[in-house]
């Protein structure tokens, strides 16, 4: 399908999104939620679903769910009620997913995502509602355990999530790929949950409908399920959009419907009629009583927020004068985000020392940093980083001989000054040597002398190169280069 079907027609996108939170145990029992367990060992009379058992509610997971809606600028309901969903699947013993329906804890927030169009240059958009929920088991299909068969594991049945609805305000798939990016972040940075889509601890559904540019009905809707990657999001929202184009300008008529995207193929799939609420049959669980949140309560959760990406994000901005770009790379992730003010904490308020500070952990030390959910792994330490940027600043070591010094300090626990006193590294600043050897270089390049004196004044780089291959980078360039603008005006 080209993208010519799908001109004259926008589309209306809103996420839903489903977060594990990183409680130790499950929602309303205590059996724990550690990964990779004996299959249909995590498990007890309540998360089985047998007759009898009594759930109770994790204190931790509401904390959680707060401290995100709080995050999401969502309203927090002081006396919100589970209710049943009822429906049959084998990966649901009891028959029923304990959920909010009419009456969620949270709701009417909203997070920021960049927009280049904005004078702002971000846009508010709007979150619909945080809800508190469990997760399924999983069914297995003829894989590993289940040669040929298929087999139920329930050790995730019950495992505490969050729903976050997004209002249907996004208008590209890039809109919808910053949306989840920024929610990822927050969510990540509040540390209740990994952020990761490949293993299925951040789901997302895609809710899509076109309409005619301009128009302001709303056209029927699709739900694509568990797209699981932000790259994955992205394809099947492009597809979908001239897909659903080509299909309303033809005139077809489809009913709201359930599709899942094929990465393979690059395309969406029919997968079943889209259930309304009342299929469900919500109704309120007699097992659990209201969940009452006092707002003294939320206010100590409130004052328990981090700062968060965006707000990190226009620190480094506007006070510290990063690139925007910077920044996201220097917040996106948040142990990176700690290491990079572990840097700055030296100068916190120095935007010459935060653009080299920047510099060198996004060109050196992230090159070699891995992060694996919320854990990362650093090769240095950030005193390390520190150190080596106080030798250049003292004009110790060149940009270059700080490379070097990284390199043999990385991995250990040595302080860069001593290591830098015991290899010799010094930069070159004995202006009388420099001059000699500046004097030597316009004497054997009378060509690129006459040159710059004719006007060409970029020919002085080429004296600097030389000047830096002649000592092997250790000469200090300002010396260097104020020396050769004298010696050429003469
Ligand atoms: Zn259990």
């Amino acid at each position: 399908m080209s993208a010519a079907a799908s001109n004259g027609f926008e589309p209306v996108i809103g996420l839903e999104v489903h977060a594990q939170l990183l409680t130790r145990t499950k929602q309303f029992c205590s059996c724990p939620t550690s990964f990779g367990a004996e299959p249909n060992t995590n498990v007890c009379p309540v998360c089985l679903g047998l007759p009898g058992a009594l759930p109770v509610l994790n204190a931790e997971a509401v904390s959680m769910a707060v401290r995100t809606a709080l995050a999401l600028h969502c309203t927090i309901r002081e006396r919100s009620i589970f209710a049943r969903k009822n429906y049959f699947y084998p990966d649901l013993p009891k028959g029923y997913q304990i959920s909010q329906f009419d009456l969620p804890f949270s709701e009417h927030g909203w997070l920021e995502i960049p927009d280049p169009a904005s004078p702002e240059g971000t846009r508010r958009v709007g979150i619909t509602r945080v809800h508190l929920e469990e997760d399924a088991g999983k069914n297995l299909h003829g894989v590993v355990l289940a040669e040929g068969r298929s087999v139920v594991d329930l050790n995730r049945a019950g495992t505490p999530l969050i729903e976050i609805v997004g209002e249907p305000e996004l208008r590209s798939a890039a809109d919808a790929v910053a949306y989840l990016k920024q929610l990822r972040d927050i969510l990540v940075a509040l540390g209740v949950n990994d952020g990761n889509l490949e293993e299925g601890s951040f789901r997302c559904d895609v809710n899509i409908s076109v309409r005619p540019r301009g128009s302001s009905v709303l056209g029927t809707r699709v739900e694509i399920k568990n797209v699981n990657s932000f790259r994955h999001v992205q394809r099947a929202i492009e597809f979908e959009t001239a897909r659903l184009a080509a299909v309303v300008e033809a005139g077809e008529r489809f009913g709201q419907h359930t599709r899942q995207w094929n990465d393979t193929e690059g395309s969406t799939v029919f997968l079943r009629e889209k259930e309304g609420s009342d299929d469900y049959r919500y109704f309120p669980d007699p097992d659990l009583p209201p969940l009452v949140l006092e707002s003294a309560w939320v206010e100590a959760r409130r004052r328990e927020l981090p700062e968060l990406p965006a707000d990190r994000r226009a620190r480094l901005c506007s006070a510290l004068k990063l690139s925007p770009y910077d920044a996201e790379v220097l917040t996106g992730h948040p142990r990176i985000a700690e290491f990079f003010d572990g840097v700055l904490a030296t100068r916190p308020e120095d935007p010459v020392w935060a653009k080299r500070a920047a510099n060198f952990v996004m060109t050196e030390v992230l090159a070699d940093t891995r992060t694996h959910g919320l854990q990362a792994s650093f090769p240095a330490t950030p005193a390390q980083i520190s150190a080596i940027l106080e030798l250049v600043d003292a004009g110790t070591l060149s940009g270059k001989q700080a490379k070097e010094l990284y390199a043999r300090v990385r991995g250990t626990p040595d302080d860069p000054a001593s290591v830098a006193a015991a290899a010799g590294m010094v930069q070159m600043s004995d202006t009388a040597l420099l001059e000699e050897l500046c004097r030597k270089i316009l004497e054997s390049n009378p060509k690129q002398v006459a040159a710059y004196r004719g006007g060409k004044s970029g020919t002085l780089g080429f004296f600097v190169g030389h000047v830096m291959k002649e000592t092997k980078g250790s000469a200090n360039p300002a010396i260097v280069n104020e020396l050769l603008r004298k010696l050429l005006a003469t």
